[in-house]
């Protein structure tokens, strides 16, 4: 089957979060199971773009409402990626460093889904599969179902792969106009309460919903920022799919980005090793259990309450541990983690930014890793965390629950229920005696390296899913 997977991300591409890491995995295990799966992306300026070589397969013109742009679509050219990566160029609105948060980001996304069906129409492409992830691409499957440019493509199965239900791209009836001309009697597939809301309107007009986990498909069937009846309504054609990780690049035998690489037998040494090049840049003490976090400084991921939660771990565990953060998000949240430093200096510190090969460091050389996520749709960190031999510490949310068994359950992680200060405090005390017994410690670090949470085993799902809709 040809599938062609379209998103805002995609790893190494461009990268905010986990959508990027599914994004530029998922299609290579498609293609090693015998399919033939396609990435297309915006290209924005950034350093991918820049270093990479390119050949132009298609350009043209595109209308958004009374603006015209022009486009070009661009093949990565040597296919390194283990699948054909195509980045859709409108200098206008892509000709900018980062991924989202432009004013404009609504023409920005509605271009690149317009661009991307107008080159099919030009080129008379007729994929098999067209799957949607998130809502800056979840038009898609409105416009090949109801704009007339693109009936030719009616019957192609669209998917839509919720990733992160919070963030929906609503608009206003003002910029209803930038789509290319339906039949107004349609309007209804694409509003939800008051406005254009593209999330919603992919749910209702693609042919398969997944999530990224089922437990966050019961979730968001109560808690989806206003999508909640919508999800139930849909829920027949609806499925939670747990994501997968990519073990070619989290590999700790082979990960470039670590100080040290390791194996089973000698992951003590590994992590040792990546722990004292930690502390020694953060100047913290190798000998204390090292907590970290590493993620979007948002409330999503509790990251409001970790400025309360180091402050008092560390005042009552004085001097017994350390904590690093790695992160950024609320500039109120990055100034209070950063602050804390000149109070805890030696068991504290914080990296406020983003820094690839330093997450993998800390994967490598943290004894565990606080996720007390309020929502998590799959949460990609515990994986990795789990891989590289660090014992996640998680609420019992979404993705977290499907992959997290607490110790006291038979399991290998540490689990609480509320996204609460004293929660997570008491989680790191449980850690802590645990850090204290080193058989049972490295018994646990051992066993969680050999889960398996590959995509071999996860894309067959998906494959499933397009030979339902064949
Ligand atoms: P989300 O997509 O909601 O941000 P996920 O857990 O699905 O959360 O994926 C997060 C991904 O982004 C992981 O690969 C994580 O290592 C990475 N990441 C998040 N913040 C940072 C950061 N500041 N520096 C480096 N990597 C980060």
């Amino acid at each position: 089957m040809e599938i062609f997977h379209l998103s805002a991300e995609c790893y190494p591409v461009a990268k905010v979060g986990g959508l990027a890491d599914v994004v530029g995995a998922l299609p290579k295990y498609l293609n090693q199971a015998g399919h033939k799966a396609k990435v297309v992306v915006p290209a924005y300026n950034n350093k991918f773009v820049q270093e990479n070589e390119y050949e132009t397969v298609h350009q043209g013109q595109l209308r958004l409402g009374r603006f015209v742009f022009s486009y070009s679509i661009a093949k990565e050219a040597t296919g390194k990626l283990g699948f054909e990566l195509y980045q859709i160029a409108i200098p206008e609105l892509f000709d900018r460093p980062n991924v989202y948060s432009y004013e404009d980001d609504t023409e920005r996304f509605l271009s690149f889904q317009i661009a991307f069906l107008n080159w099919l129409i030009e080129t008379r492409q007729r994929p098999d599969i067209l799957h949607c992830h998130d809502h800056h691409t979840a038009l898609i499957p409105f416009m090949v179902q109801h704009c007339l440019n693109y009936e030719v493509l009616r019957l192609t199965p669209t998917i839509l792969t919720i990733h992160n239900g919070q963030y929906q791209g609503w608009f206003g009836y003002d910029k209803l106009h930038y789509l290319p001309q339906f039949d107004l009697s349609k309007i209804g597939y694409l509003e939800w309460n008051g406005t254009i809301n593209p999330l919603a309107s992919g749910i209702k007009c693609a042919w398969k919903v997944t999530t990224v986990s089922p437990s966050y498909l019961d979730e968001i069937s109560n808690r989806a920022n206003g999508l909640e009846n919508l999800l139930r309504w849909e829920r027949p054609k609806s499925l939670g799919i747990l994501n997968g990780i990519d073990t070619e690049v989290w590999n700790t035998k082979t990960d470039s980005l670590v100080v040290k690489n390791y194996s089973l037998k000698d992951f003590k040494k590994g992590k040792t090793a990546n722990k004292a090049y930690l502390c020694e840049q953060f100047h913290l003490n190798p000998d204390l259990p090292l907590f970290t976090f590493i993620g979007r400084l948002v409330g999503e991921k509790g990251a409001d309450l970790l400025p309360q939660i180091c402050s008092v771990a560390l005042h009552q565990n004085q001097g017994k541990i350390n904590i690093l953060i790695l992160g950024s998000g609320d500039t109120g949240v990055e100034l209070e983690l950063s602050s804390l430093q000149n109070f805890y200096a030696g068991n504290y510190s914080a990296y406020i930014g983003y820094n690839e090969k330093l997450a993998h460091i800390i994967y490598a050389g943290a004894d565990f890793l606080l996720m007390p996520s309020r929502i998590e749709p799959c949460g990609l960190n515990q994986m990795y965390a789990l891989r590289y031999g660090t014992i996640p510490i998680v609420r019992r949310t979404g993705g977290l629950r499907d992959t997290v068994l607490d110790i006291g359950d038979g399991g290998f992680g540490i689990c609480h229920n509320e996204t609460s200060v004293s929660d997570v405090i008491h989680s790191i005390s449980r850690a802590i005696q645990l850090f204290d017994q080193p058989k049972t410690f490295d018994a646990i670090r051992k066993y969680i390296q050999q889960i398996d949470h590959s995509w071999d085993k996860v894309a067959t799902e998906y494959i499933d899913v397009y030979e339902s809709l064949k």
